[in-house]
């Protein structure tokens, strides 16, 4: 099918810093092009920006929506006029819709990532699941993970910066949902191996293992691994972490976060358009 810009095309596009890298506007525009949508998916490198002077711009410009990465998920949330019931509860926004001038702030990497959880034939409601990690990403994950019904969720951060949103997490799931929801020292290894050896699903939701410290697991002593555990990594560069590399010889099965990125990707469309992107297609071009 053409593709061609016209006096009717609608923008939209990706905010955040850095952007130039992203798979999005490949993903978006083919999906546009395949079904004939008429409209066009650009970045925006937003690092000099004035972002409520830009979410001005967007709705002027009566854009169909746009997706957040780092550093803008959370901040965007004042400058919207309504959320989601799962983005209010996470925190942050990662996807937008302008509903006839009304920004609508959605979060859809939780649902990326329970989606590629499903496509691993594993039932979230199973067993119990340990979560690496609260920064932006683990909320999203964390609270689709309760809404989806898992059952018990080990949140495990440092002491550091996240240690206080790991624990509003805890508190929000175990008010709003039917999970049990916890918090664990990532140091503290006596009960990082006591919650692992209960769990049946573990992600790791923090940046260890990032190219830029490939060959780092945040989890030190692998022998705390064991073949009941189905081991996630949401990093796909590399595509294969340290902490995969671990897994396997531990007997576990693995997956890194391609999927997640292509799945969020599909539940953002679907918001925008009510349509389902042809996953397949776009799956095999841009993520095999
Ligand atoms: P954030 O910065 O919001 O969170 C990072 C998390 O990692 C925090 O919990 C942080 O703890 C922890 N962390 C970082 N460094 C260390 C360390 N040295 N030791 C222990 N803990 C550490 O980032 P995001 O949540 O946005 O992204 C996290 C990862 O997920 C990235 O690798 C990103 O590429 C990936 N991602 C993948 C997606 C996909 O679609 N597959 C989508 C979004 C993200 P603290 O804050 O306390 O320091």
């Amino acid at each position: 099918m053409s593709y061609q810009i016209t006096g009717h095309t609608k923008l939209g596009g990706l905010l955040g810093t850095p952007v130039a890298h992203s798979i999005s506007p490949m993903m978006y525009n083919e999906t546009f092009r395949l079904l004939g949508i008429d409209y066009v998916y650009l970045c925006f490198d937003t690092a000099q920006a004035d972002l409520g002077n830009l979410v001005h711009a967007l709705r002027d410009m009566q854009v169909f929506g746009f997706n957040l990465t780092m550093p803008d998920k959370e901040r965007i949330i004042e400058y919207l006029d309504d959320l989601s019931p799962a983005a209010r509860m996470i925190g942050a926004v990662n996807t937008v819709k302008n509903e006839n001038g009304r920004l609508i702030g959605h979060n859809t990497d939780g649902i990326g990532y329970m989606r590629s959880v499903a496509d691993h034939e594993y039932d979230i409601k199973s067993g119990a699941m340990t979560l690496l990690g609260a920064g932006g990403a683990a909320s999203s994950i964390a609270i689709q993970a309760a809404l989806d019904g898992v059952p018990a969720l080990h949140i495990v951060n440092r002491k550091g910066r996240s240690w206080n949103n790991a624990l509003r997490l805890a508190d929000e799931i175990n008010r709003s949902t039917s999970c049990h929801a916890d918090v664990t020292d990532l140091a503290d290894e006596t009960e990082l191996r006591q919650i692992l050896s209960e769990s049946r699903l573990l992600t790791n939701a923090t940046s260890i293992g990032m190219a830029a410290n490939a060959g780092i697991s945040p989890i030190k002593d692998s022998s705390m691994l064991h073949p009941e555990l189905l081991v996630s990594d949401i990093i796909y560069n590399p595509r294969r972490t340290k902490l995969m590399e671990d897994a396997e010889s531990a007997g576990c099965r693995t997956f890194n976060g391609m999927y997640m990125l292509l799945y969020q990707g599909e539940a953002a469309f679907r918001i925008w358009t009510g349509q389902d992107m042809p996953v397949e297609a776009i799956r095999e071009k841009y993520f095999s």
